[in-house]
């Protein structure tokens, strides 16, 4: 199945994001949850691209497993860094094999310094879009691209973000996954600018129910995300407690999910960080209104 044939059936669809496993134990428990995540029967499971190395084999030896052994669809990611165009050509025509057909093209970040100043392989893409034609041309696939519903950090300002978003897809992307967020607005001040400029293409939020502190404020300082001080405050008020720390996660992302859902939104990508329990609590939450809409 392709992504784009599920979005145009328009039942919201619902999809887990997980990474390469970098060690044996990190790989048995990826495929937990793969399994706990299995009789869900999510749209599709997407699984990130490596920054460089061993991590990149696995992002494609993990798809062509979950292609091959279980009874989910994959979508692989894929990003530009460091392979030159034939490269890139090479590994398209190894997930084509497997029946992969569905791809995120991402430009990726430096490898190392995700701040550092890009710079191409001499051989390769610059952009993202430049990727989604290469993919496009290569065969049957269907093709995603990366949003950022508060604007890429590499952005000199928010129109030129769009502008750079809407030529991504004016490029043959079939849909976008979202940078994830708490704010309904800065999805929906995305989606309405983007559709300004000629733009539908779907936008699928990417949503984290948040299990640990620590690791989101990082990803704020990595990402310049803006993490709400309610929240922030919330969470810091049951301090240690790691059970209340993961219901206030669902908390949020449930009712995050639900008014996304309710405006409109295509689906929702989760990010599972390899661990099903909160992701699996959240579906239970959203699960009447995605039942709703798809009647
Ligand atoms: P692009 O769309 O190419 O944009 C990069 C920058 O260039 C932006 O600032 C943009 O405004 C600018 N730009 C675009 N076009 C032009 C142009 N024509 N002229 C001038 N400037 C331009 N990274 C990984 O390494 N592996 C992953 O698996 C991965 N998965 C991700 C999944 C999602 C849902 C998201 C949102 C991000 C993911 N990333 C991943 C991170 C991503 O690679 C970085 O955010 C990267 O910095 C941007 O990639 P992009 O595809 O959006 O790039």
């Amino acid at each position: 199945a392709k992504i784009s044939d599920l979005l145009r059936m328009r039942k919201p669809c619902i999809s887990f994001e997980m990474f390469p496993p970098r060690t044996e134990k990190e790989e048995r428990v990826l495929w937990k949850t793969i399994r706990a995540l299995e009789p869900l029967n999510p749209d599709w499971v997407s699984i990130t691209y490596g920054a460089g190395g061993k991590t990149r084999e696995t992002t494609v030896e993990t798809t062509d497993r979950i292609a091959t052994e279980t009874t989910l669809l994959p979508m692989a990611h894929f990003t530009a860094v460091d392979h030159s165009v034939a490269e890139l050509r090479n590994l398209i025509g190894h997930f084509a094999n497997v029946g992969v057909r569905n791809i995120l093209a991402l430009r990726g970040d430096p490898p190392g310094d995700p701040q550092a100043d890009w710079v191409s392989h001499p051989d390769g893409l610059t952009y993202a879009h430049e990727l989604v034609e290469l993919i496009k041309e290569s065969g049957d696939f269907s093709v995603g691209v990366a949003a950022f519903p508060e604007g890429h950090p590499r952005s000199p300002d928010w129109e030129t973000g769009v502008r750079h978003f809407a030529e991504k897809c004016r490029a043959g992307a079939d849909f976008a996954v979202t940078q994830i967020f708490f704010g309904v607005e800065d999805y929906l001040r995305l989606r309405d600018d983007a559709a300004k400029l000629g733009c539908d293409t779907p936008i699928i939020p990417g949503i984290m129910p948040v299990t640990n502190v620590r690791q989101i404020e990082k990803f704020a300082e990595l990402t310049g995300m803006a993490f709400p001080e309610d929240l922030a405050a919330r969470l810091r008020a049951v301090a240690d407690d790691r059970d209340a720390i993961r219901d206030i996660g669902v908390e949020v992302a449930s009712e995050l999910c639900e008014e996304l859902l309710r405006e409109g939104a295509p689906g929702v990508q989760f990010v599972t960080l390899n661990h099903s329990r909160s992701t699996r609590r959240v579906w239970d939450n959203i699960r009447p209104l995605t039942e709703d809409a798809a009647r």
